[in-house]
């Protein structure tokens, strides 16, 4: 686990994902840089990871500070340790029909995948509408559902009359970031919801000042669709458990076993 700088925000999901590989029993590395860092310091702890043969996965914990290029940083970890499955052969191999199956797939959309199996609905054939189309959730979710056989619909910030276009969506998956954006009044009845966002919503009432929430609006939307996941404790989990789930493969992957 490399994190770089001390943003609360990663600190706090580094723990979670750290408290976690040491519940199933996986060995963690630390490598905590100064925000001043440089780009060239952090790649020699990646190259420094890549060739260590007891490591299996890395992660780099994102946002890295602004002045270290993110692509070349996450394109200097071997794809056979890519733990997040954000490389671009990971993700090509995702988009791409037939040919080699990617050795991870990005955690967050997988988590989102598995919870929406999870339910027991049948995607083969369904219209899915993934609203945001970022290369760490939205880009990767709708890949993942079109191979599952959805006809899927992407929305972001030039979409037209978004209300119409989730009308006729059986699966809707929101990543967008913006506090309670989709209504209950846009959904189908019975529609599957899976909500990523993390927002903050004032709450004077509590003592932080604020709550999280999700990009949908929770306590409607719960009325109108046939399954919802929770702002926090839906997503986000999942997305820990699919980190998880990569590194394991990847130690796998090492051994020349099958995933
Ligand atoms: P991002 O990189 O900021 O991308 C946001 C996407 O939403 C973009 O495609 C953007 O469109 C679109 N968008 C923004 N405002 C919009 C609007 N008003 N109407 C329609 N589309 C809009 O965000 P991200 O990294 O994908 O994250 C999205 C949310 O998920 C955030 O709240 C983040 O904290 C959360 N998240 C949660 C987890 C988890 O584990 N639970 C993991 C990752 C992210 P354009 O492309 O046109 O700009």
């Amino acid at each position: 686990v490399v994190l770089v700088g001390a943003r609360l925000d990663s600190a706090t999901y580094v723990r979670m994902k750290k408290r976690a590989a040491a519940e199933v029993g996986l060995h963690s590395v630390d490598v905590a840089l100064a925000a001043d860092a440089t780009q060239r310091e952090l790649l020699a702890e990646i190259e420094r990871l890549n060739a260590d043969a007891s490591v299996h996965a890395i992660l780099v914990q994102l946002p890295l500070p602004k002045h270290i290029d993110e692509s070349a940083v996450l394109g200097a970890i071997r794809v056979e340790k890519d733990a997040d499955g954000f490389s671009a052969l990971n993700i090509g191999n995702l988009c791409l029909r037939g040919g080699d199956a990617p050795l991870a797939l990005p955690c967050t959309p997988a988590g989102c995948v598995e919870l929406i199996r999870r339910t027991g609905t049948a995607v083969a054939g369904k219209d899915a509408v993934v609203i945001g189309r970022s290369n760490i959730v939205g880009m990767p979710v709708a890949a993942l559902l079109q191979a599952m056989d959805a006809t899927v619909t992407v929305c972001h910030s030039r979409t037209v009359d978004m209300p119409r276009v989730v009308a006729r969506a059986d699966i809707v998956v929101a990543a967008i970031g913006r506090a309670e954006f989709v209504k209950a009044e846009w959904l189908k009845p019975g529609c599957v919801v899976i909500d990523v966002g993390i927002n903050r919503k004032d709450a004077p009432e509590r003592k932080a000042g604020y709550k999280l929430v999700g990009d949908v609006d929770y306590e409607g939307a719960a009325r109108v669709a046939s399954a919802i996941t929770p702002v926090p404790g839906g997503v986000g989990p999942m997305t820990i458990a699919m980190l998880l789930f990569n590194t394991v493969n990847l130690a796998r992957h090492a051994r020349g076993l099958p995933p």
